[in-house]
């Protein structure tokens, strides 16, 4: 299989509150990415691996990588104003005879080979996987803080990455989003919009998005048992 992973790391990281976008922060001595990064580049279907990054934060990147002897491997791009303008920017960096796109998030440093290896069978199969795992908490839709609906959470799973996707299935979603002027919050939404199947597999509970303070230490938690 001819494979491309895009793992976009432009965003600011306001969610944290530190100066730092929250992907550059450290976790067992090493930037958060940088374990991202491994992961993919590690993988022998993966020809490439390319990231958005904003132009502030490359310079610092580019010593990691050279220090991981992961420079000749990964590509950076442009990010963009929103995520979805991120992905789209390395996604145009696709070779346009690869079979798979995954995309995952900078963020989710626990990601295992597995799961990269099951969303991308099941993408050559039927074009669009993604992972996700049960919601244990009520669900609840609200409007200007009162309830509105409860929602079914036995019908409800949140949703993680990687996602991937036959290459022309992704371009068709992109350009699909871009005629329409619409952004989604991850890329199998631009795939639900064609009318395309996205199959469901489960995820790991522990391939968390660190985004807010408290989920750091959760982070190191999660590194100390051996999880990365
Ligand atoms: O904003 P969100 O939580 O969806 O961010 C998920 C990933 O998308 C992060 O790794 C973040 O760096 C990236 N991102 C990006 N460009 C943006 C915003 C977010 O690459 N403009």
């Amino acid at each position: 299989m001819r494979a491309a992973a895009i793992i976009p790391a432009a965003g600011i990281g306001t969610r944290m509150r530190t100066s730092r976008p929250k992907q550059f922060l450290m976790l067992e001595e090493k930037p958060i990415i940088i374990h991202t990064l491994r992961k993919f580049c590690a993988h022998g279907q993966i020809q490439r691996v390319i990231v958005p990054i904003r132009e502030a934060d490359s310079a610092g990147l580019v010593v990691w990588l050279e220090r991981e002897k992961l420079d000749g491997r990964v590509t950076l791009v442009m990010g963009g104003e929103h995520r979805q303008d991120s992905v789209y920017n390395g996604f145009k960096e696709v070779p346009v005879e690869t079979q798979v796109v995954i995309v995952h998030d900078a963020v989710r440093p626990f990601v295992d080979h597995a799961s990269i290896q099951a969303v991308m069978e099941e993408a050559a199969k039927s074009g669009c996987a993604i992972l996700a795992v049960p919601c244990v908490d009520t669900l609840k839709q609200i409007e200007m803080n009162q309830v509105v609906a409860t929602l079914p959470r036995e019908r409800i799973v949140l949703v993680q990455t990687p996602q991937a996707f036959q290459y022309a299935l992704l371009k068709e979603g992109f350009e699909r989003a871009l005629a329409d002027g619409f952004y989604g919050t991850d890329e199998s939404i631009l795939v639900e919009r064609l009318g395309h199947p996205v199959k469901v597999l489960r995820g790991q509970e522990h391939n968390i998005k660190i985004t807010k303070p408290t989920d750091l230490p959760l982070a190191e938690f999660y590194a100390g048992q051996g999880k990365m």
